[in-house]
């Protein structure tokens, strides 16, 4: 209930429009608040009725531990494209290459990206489809601006114990080198392979937080989890499906809230970081 009063005093905004969401310091960020006021250590949020009903684990001052601060790295889960990896920044590049035409992100609202492109110049679809799955498309693709500096930033919290950090990333199923190359994109940049999960159900991997561009995977994640699932922004999440499939390719009933609170920036990431959980890094 927390949570529902928390997410309608937070009204999603048009992108830009709005300062960060979570740059104040007195801000309490929906379904996440409980975490940072039981005796300042990190819980997991509350398990949500789909996979565990158990309450989960969580020392409190009255147990066995009083008087000691019972501490756990914060668990991260992180999507890759669109989050750290410019996918669609990729496309639009092989766009150019191969027909010497420019599409600017903001004109792909959506995840649709590839029927977008192939309504504004057709036959492009296909050949951009094609493109993806060459080997070496995935391991080339850049960071997001920012990306490279917020993985030192990560690397070095977990380092020092603050944080577990795990990339749950949907591999393009398709290609043949697909989730080789993304695995070595991140060991590029001082992840560890096994860090790397490729899955396009993430819903049941547990975390602290999870951060995710799609929707879908935001509002499966929710409704498993129970809190603690935030939106990257991008042009192409504006608008979108509410469809959501499981692990056996079924759909499932969930309705995404078009409210529900966008990281913005790297900043807006650990200003969240820290106003739940309490890591600074
Ligand atoms: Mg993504």
């Amino acid at each position: 209930m927390e949570r529902e009063e928390a997410l309608r005093a937070s009204p999603a905004s048009p992108r830009g429009a709005t300062p960060a969401p979570y740059a104040g310091r007195d801000l309490e960020p929906p379904g996440t608040s409980a975490l940072a006021k039981r005796s300042g250590a990190p819980c997991r949020a509350k398990r949500g009725p789909l996979l565990d009903a158990s309450p989960a684990p969580c020392p409190t001052q009255s147990g066995p531990l009083k008087g000691i601060a019972p501490m756990r790295p914060i668990s991260l889960v992180m999507d890759a494209d669109g989050v750290f990896v410019d996918f669609v920044g990729g496309v639009l590049d092989a766009l150019e290459e191969m027909s010497g035409e420019r599409m600017a992100p903001e004109e792909l609202p959506d995840w649709q990206i590839f029927d977008r492109i192939e309504a504004r110049f057709p036959g492009q679809k296909k050949a951009l489809r094609d493109r993806v799955v060459v080997p070496g498309f995935c391991e080339s693709l850049r960071p997001t601006p920012g990306a490279e500096e917020a993985l030192s930033r990560l690397r070095a919290m977990e380092e020092k114990g603050k944080i577990e950090l795990l990339i749950a990333t949907s591999p393009w199923d398709t290609s043949p080198t697909w989730m080789y190359e993304r695995t070595k994109w991140f060991e590029k940049r001082g992840l560890h392979r096994h860090q790397i999960i490729h899955t396009a159900v993430k819903h049941p991997i547990r975390a602290d937080v999870f951060v995710d561009d799609k929707p879908e995977h935001i509002a499966a994640w929710q409704k498993a989890n129970g809190g603690g699932a935030y939106l990257w922004d991008t042009p192409h999440n504006q608008e979108g499906s509410t469809q959501v499939r499981d692990s056996k390719d079924r759909t499932l009933d969930l309705s995404y809230d078009v409210r529900h609170p966008r990281l913005r920036s790297w900043d807006d990431f650990f200003s969240l970081l820290k106003a739940t959980t309490g890591v600074v890094g």
